[in-house]
């Protein structure tokens, strides 16, 4: 079997969000299930290497797509502090354009080309319209994953010529969408196969609430849609080896894990206690993340219940809103609005809790990268977040605690039930062993990836698009 990747970022070159980290991790999963791949990728000035092709895993090669202009004389991958390049369009049409040849160029056939979000979109739909006669791609299939809905790479109209297809591409059945171009839109027409990062929030985006406006497209394709759940490099985040944190352990010696907490209070000034229940938060601070629900409670839970350390970087109104809390509970509060690595490792391995409260979350990574260092997560009831977390009080083999209804109260209600179990020295002892002990690691999902490009290259799995024949 052989898989070409395209990904606008891929660690460890280039780095916005978990995309990049998925396009290292999956085909490092992959190729230990037999499959040959090959990933193309864009070659920002912050790439990380000036080999190519560079490599990742054992044997996959990585080939940077090069354009002077459009990308190594840029430091941003897809905007600078203006907001998005105004040029996005060329630049990832000539991307997916200049892949699908260095394919060609290298010799490198492959059985599915899969595409990851709206930069790499337009791969699938010019295999069946610009390259639908080409005979190289004659037997390729395309797999289009969806890692966020939210971000679908819209444009006005008056560009679609950029994108080199015929005009009459710009149609309800293209990639037209109330009179813009979207890209994200022409993924999830002209895949042969569209996935999402989790069962739960294949489903979701299948519905008004989450579909960001492109339920109905979803619903069309319903058949041709699954859920895979991404998965965490287990060797990457291992609380026995980690060398970001101030004591080493694993399950059977888990007495050590309060001491990274009892450091992580210390370096963080907040009063020291092993008793003290203390709540990690780590993430993109965005309105995805729920950071509405967790203003309505934070001083409430400071004053009452224990005490939260936050890392967080982005918008700007929710840096002024943290800031403010930091003023009104300097005491049991921490707050540090930056990306800091380390001190989320420290957070991950210190905290007792992690909380999640995101209105929508496709897979998210904290809360299984908590788990493995036996800090119990706290998530709204979403996307990933249902699939990785079972309620402690609902099933005598949970692993944290759920809520579902999107709401400051639900999310206290949670927080107390999870306080009430670290009150109960036994019980707590046995959470926090079952959490760590949860496998999220890529190969279920590197495997159940590997049936699904099996299926698609098996006998007549080619889904023609509006009753198109490429060989005709
Ligand atoms: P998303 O992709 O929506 O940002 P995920 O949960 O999938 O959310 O992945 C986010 C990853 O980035 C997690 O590993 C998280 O620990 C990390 N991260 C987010 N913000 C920061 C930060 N300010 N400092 C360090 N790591 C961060």
């Amino acid at each position: 079997m052989k898989i070409a990747f395209f990904s606008s970022e891929v660690t460890p070159f280039t780095k916005t969000g978990g995309l990049a980290d998925v396009a290292e991790s999956l085909p490092s999963a992959l190729e230990k299930e037999g499959v040959e791949l090959v990933v193309v990728t864009p070659r920002y000035g912050a790439a990380k290497t000036k080999e190519n092709p560079a490599r990742i895993g054992k044997r996959t090669r990585v080939y940077f797509v090069e354009h002077p202009g459009y990308f190594s004389s840029r430091q941003g991958l897809y905007g600078d502090r203006q907001g998005d390049y105004p040029d996005n369009l060329d630049r990832f049409s000539y991307f997916c354009r200049q892949g699908l040849d260095h394919l060609k160029k290298i010799g490198f056939q492959a059985d599915v080309l899969h595409c990851h979000d709206w930069q790499t979109a337009l791969v699938p739909v010019y295999l069946k319209t610009a390259y639908r006669r080409d005979p190289f791609f004659e037997k390729s299939r395309t797999v289009f994953t969806i890692h966020n809905m939210a971000y679908q790479g819209i444009f006005p109209k008056e560009e679609f010529s950029k994108t080199g297809i015929g005009a009459e591409w710009f149609s309800v059945n293209g990639l037209e969408f109330f009179g813009k171009i979207n890209l994200l839109k022409g993924g999830i027409q002209f895949a042969d196969t569209v996935t999402t990062v989790s069962p739960t929030y294949a489903k979701e985006i299948q519905t008004k609430e989450y579909g960001c406006g492109l339920d109905g497209v979803l619903r069309t394709r319903e058949k041709h849609l699954v859920g895979i759940l991404n998965g965490i490099d287990a060797d990457q985040w291992n609380p026995q080896t980690d060398s970001e944190i101030a004591c080493n352990y694993s399950v059977v010696d888990l007495e050590k894990k309060v001491k990274n907490k009892l450091a992580l209070q210390k370096s963080a000034g907040l009063p020291i206690g092993e008793k003290i229940p203390l709540v990690g938060f780590v993430a993109r601070l965005a309105q995805q993340k729920g950071l509405e629900l967790m203003a309505g409670i934070l001083p409430r839970f400071c004053a009452e219940k224990g005490e939260f350390i936050l890392l967080g970087t982005g918008e700007d109104r929710y840096h002024r809103l943290f800031e403010e809390f930091q003023k009104e509970c300097p005491k049991r509060c921490s707050i540090h609005l930056k990306f800091d690595a380390s001190l989320a490792r420290q957070i991950y391995a210190g905290a007792d809790f992690f909380v999640i409260p995101s209105v929508y979350e496709p897979c998210g990574l904290g809360q299984m990268i908590a788990m493995r260092y036996g800090t119990i997560p706290i998530v709204r009831k979403t996307g990933g977040l249902a699939d990785t977390v079972r309620d402690c009080d609902q099933t005598p083999d949970g692993n944290g605690f759920v809520f579902e209804e999107h709401s400051s109260k639900a999310l206290y209600h949670a927080i107390e039930r999870g306080i009430k179990a670290f009150q109960e020295k036994e019980k707590w002892g046995k959470l926090v062993e079952r959490a760590m002990k949860c496998n999220f690691s890529w190969k279920a999902s590197a495997k159940e990836y590997v049936r699904l490009y099996e299926r698609l290259v098996g006998a007549n799995n080619y889904s023609p698009l509006q009753g198109m024949d490429r060989k005709k």
